[in-house]
């Protein structure tokens, strides 16, 4: 923890519309040409801009067009870690320009580890989609950490820094030193990233509205802030305060010296006696008088303290608002979030309309470098961080290698042991959705079915997440929801679903995405596993439906079976905007069906069967499940006169598999005619002319 800065962080910026940030130049990093190799015809992206933090800022000041940001600090522990990222994901909803993470020199922040600064920092740009700004102290640190740290931030994606000086650790006393080989102040560390890395960051500096605790004067402190500014910091964010007086004149004298770049004032509301106090202890600030007499008397109340606290920064901001010098505020949220959201949405800032355009049908990052990814296959549809992941070092987007089956092209899939895609539930938890113990398997039936409903299971639990969905069900899949459950029932295991569309508006609350005034259009999908039995009736019933594509295959991929090209992908989501091509999001890709397979067949031992002790019952069922099943994908390719026609396929198969076990029953040797059809390889091989599958080979 450092002096004179709150553990949690500062923030928002409030600016003169006539405050301009400095020119920079075009960011070399981020250009790249769409490869050439790509598979799929696609169009130009509407992905989010590439636009650098410190631009998006300019255009809402030059918009008059008032934001917030929020700051965080990195928790102690990995549990600790996922919970802050899930609470991101929750406040990104609210709108915030961006977020920033703190950086603390005692807890290896430039670290690997899940509760390193970098870490969350970059958790947040890729899987919760939030622009982030990583604060970096240079104080005690040599040139070499210094520069190993900005180069990881580079490669993670990161492209805003809050370049600080830092304070030493426990009471010492700051030393300025001589070597070359060590940073003094934060002018130091503002040079040398602009000298190694261009404009590749977004640099923010700090500022004090009552002056630095150690500066000679509140003159000379401004006159470093200039300083700062001038070697290339893009703009600032104060230290907290309590005045909006104070705040506004410090504005004023920035000013008045010539600092014209965007200066953000940074709000902590007052959320606890002590912590206050603590923290302006950190912080060598003083709480004014009238302060002090409203929560003395109250200090042991933490939500008569609390209510105060977002009475006083509603009020504090209105004021700054009414300036007309501040267009952005940047909280100091202490990892909180009740206080933050209540003062936003008195001040109008936060979001209440939780549907906003989305740009795409699947959740963006805000990773710079994923700026032209505007394809994806569907599988990870309801896995978007594990696609994220496994191709995070893909370095162009849309891109070839799903083209080419020798090339690691996905990231490997120790993926599992990635702190942020594990279970965010304790087995006792799973357990409990999941079933304590399963006693055949229509019980993990019944698992699918729950999480479908949204009706207790037989423990009482509700089922919130399968192994194969980061989040809740989308809205998308209610549409099909009830023949999802009737089919679930009877051994259908649906992990991924979607119904077709023929030319819905783009501004459709479920189903649309994109620019407005265009149409979306998608296919209907539908991914699960089921029974051999039930895969070999699937095979004989789609030979009377040609506009079904299919791909089937088991665990170790030895049965694989499609009746589509095997190299080519086959989109299932596209859209027409006006003035633009068309777009086409989501595909079907073989080849990347291969790598999900074993993602997909994986997940059932991994997360589900390890809640069961090795030897169980329960843990056999999910063990023989996930060796006999089969990993189906089915599309219907006319998503005009669709009329759920997988569904009807798959009532067939149900029928037609009865039909075969009574046939069984009554007549001779029906195995054969059922389940010894052998479920070969076939290498690359496409569908026979009659739409029979090569690979499916009767004995
Ligand atoms: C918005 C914000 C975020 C922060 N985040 C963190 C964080 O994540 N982690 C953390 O540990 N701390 C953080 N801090 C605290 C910060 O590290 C301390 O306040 C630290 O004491 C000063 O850092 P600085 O970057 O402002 O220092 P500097 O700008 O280097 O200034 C430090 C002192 O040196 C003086 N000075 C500056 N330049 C010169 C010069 N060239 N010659 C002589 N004197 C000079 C200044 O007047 C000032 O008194 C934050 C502070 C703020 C306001």
């Amino acid at each position: 923890m450092n002096q004179s800065h709150p553990p949690t962080g500062t923030m928002s910026s409030a600016v003169n519309g006539s405050a301009r940030p400095k020119k920079r130049h075009s960011d070399s990093s981020s250009s790249g040409s769409e490869s050439s190799t790509t598979p799929l015809s696609v169009s130009r992206s509407p992905s989010p801009s590439n636009t650098p933090l410190i631009d998006r800022i300019a255009q809402r000041i030059a918009c008059k067009d008032k934001w917030f940001s929020l700051e965080f600090f990195p928790p102690r522990t990995a549990n600790g870690a996922v919970n802050l990222l899930a609470r991101l994901e929750r406040m990104h909803v609210g709108g915030p320009l961006f977020c920033d993470i703190t950086w603390h020199p005692a807890g290896n922040p430039g670290g690997e580890t899940e509760t390193s600064s970098i870490t969350i920092a970059t958790s947040a740009i890729n899987y919760c989609g939030i622009e982030t700004m990583l604060h970096m102290t240079c104080v005690n640190q040599t040139r070499i950490d210094i520069t190993k740290y900005l180069n990881r931030a580079k490669d993670c994606g990161i492209r805003n820094i809050l370049a600080l000086r830092g304070d030493v650790p426990g009471d010492l006393e700051w030393q300025k030193s001589d070597s070359e080989d060590t940073f003094n102040y934060a002018l130091d560390l503002v040079r040398y990233i602009k000298k190694m890395f261009g404009d590749h960051f977004s640099i923010c500096v700090a500022g004090y509205p009552g002056g630095h605790p150690e500066a000679e004067s509140y003159e000379e402190d401004l006159k470093y802030l200039k300083r700062k500014v001038d070697a290339g910091a893009d703009f600032i964010i104060t230290q907290l305060f309590f005045k909006a007086k104070e705040f506004l004149q410090f504005y004023k004298d920035c000013r008045a010296i010539g600092i014209t770049v965007p200066i953000i004032p940074g709000v902590m509301p007052i959320q606890g006696y002590s912590s206050l106090r603590n923290l302006v202890k950190l912080s060598k600030l003083d709480i004014p008088e009238d302060i002090l007499k409203v929560i003395e008397p109250i200090k042991d109340n933490d939500a008569a303290i609390r209510n105060y606290g977002i009475h006083q920064a509603v009020t504090m901001c209105k004021e700054m608002f009414d300036s007309g010098d501040v267009h952005g505020l940047h909280i100091y949220t202490l990892n909180r979030e009740v206080a933050t959201i209540e003062i936003l949405k008195r001040l109008g800032l936060w979001n209440e309309d939780p549907i906003r355009p989305r740009p795409l049908p699947w959740k963006t990052t805000a990773n710079h470098m994923r700026t032209k990814e505007d394809v994806r296959p569907i599988f990870w549809a309801a896995r978007p961080k594990s696609y994220i992941h496994r191709t995070k070092d893909w370095d162009d987007f849309p891109n070839g290698r799903w083209g080419d089956s020798s090339s690691p092209a996905f990231g490997d899939l120790k993926d599992y042991h990635l702190f942020y895609l594990k279970s965010k539930s304790s087995k006792e938890e799973l357990q409990q959705m999941w079933g304590e113990e399963l006693a055949c398997e229509e019980d993990v039936f019944e698992v699918f079915k729950c999480y479908l409903d949204g009706e207790p299971n037989r423990y009482g639990h509700k089922v919130k997440r399968m192994p194969w969905n980061d989040d809740e069900l989308a809205s998308e899949t209610s549409r099909l929801r009830d023949r999802l459950i009737s089919i679930n029932k009877r051994g259908i295991l649906t992990i991924n679903s979607q119904p077709a569309v023929n030319g819905a508006p783009s501004t459709d609350p479920v189903v649309g995405w994109g620019a407005p005034n265009g149409y979306v259009y998608q296919k209907a999908y539908l991914e699960f596993f089921t029974s051999r039995e039930n895969a070999a009736a699937l095979l004989d019933v789609l030979r009377d439906y040609p506009s079904v594509t299919y791909h089937v295959v088991n665990h170790n991929g030895k049965e694989d079976i499609t009746n589509t090209d095997r190299q080519q992908p086959i989109a299932v989501t596209w859209g027409a905007f006006p003035g633009a091509e068309i777009i086409q999001p989501t595909v079907v890709d073989p080849i990347s069906f291969m790598v999900w397979k074993d993602e997909a067949f994986g997940l059932w031992k991994h997360q589900w069967g390890h809640i069961y002790s090795e030897g169980s019952p329960s843990r056999q069922i999910i063990n023989h499940i996930h060796d006999t099943f089969y990993l189906v994908n089915l599309v219907n390719n006319d998503y005009v006169q669709d009329d759920y026609r997988l569904f009807e396929v798959l009532e067939k198969m149900l029928a037609r598999k009865e039909e075969r076990r009574r046939e069984e029953i009554e007549g001779p040797d029906l195995d054969e005619e059922i389940c010894s059809k052998k479920l070969k390889i076939d290498s690359q091989s496409a569908a026979s002319t009659e739409g029979i599958p090569s690979s499916v080979v009767i004995p």
